[in-house]
């Protein structure tokens, strides 16, 4: 049985069929309900709160706008710091990849990636980084990016 996750990259819901790569992992691995402890296949999790997770189209996408190239190798060090739990063992349905915030409902997910965005990270990023469209002045990374559509 199917399930949803919530793309925080993109913004939209996506299908997942039961296991998913997530972020910080090299490898697929079975979704577990965040609220029951048990794997998203057992059971009925309609009502449970939906993990935040990018979908596979835009994954590497993210990770390419934190910085790692999709094909980064993540240390198992990284894996265990990126369970699904806050400082005090608190069940999370994600956080946010800019600033780490901990995420405990897709409301606090919402409210955070707003409007306006309220992510402090992704702010000062969007500052430096202005895209293409806002910026004439930054004809050469415009080229980059039709480059890269192309392929
Ligand atoms: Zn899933
Ligand atoms: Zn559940
Ligand atoms: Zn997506
Ligand atoms: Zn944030």
């Amino acid at each position: 049985m199917s399930h949803r996750h919530w793309c925080d990259y993109s913004g939209h819901y996506w299908d997942c069929s039961g296991t998913a790569v997530r972020l910080f992992q090299n490898e697929a691995t079975v979704c577990m309900c965040i609220k029951h402890g048990v794997s998203m296949d057992n059971g009925d999790h309609n009502a449970c709160p939906i993990e935040l997770l990018s979908c596979p189209e835009h994954r590497a996408d993210q990770l390419r706008a934190m910085g790692y190239e999709p094909d980064h190798v993540f240390e198992q060090q990284d894996q265990d710091t990126r369970t699904k739990r806050d400082a005090q063992g608190n069940p999370i349905v994600g956080f946010c990849a800019w600033c780490e915030r901990d995420f405990y409902s897709l409301e606090d997910h919402f409210e955070h990636w707003g409007d306006p965005i309220k992510c402090p990270v992704y702010n000062e990023y969007i500052e430096k980084h202005p895209s293409p469209r806002d910026s004439e002045e930054s004809a050469g990374d415009a080229d980059l990016l039709e480059h890269e559509e192309e392929g």
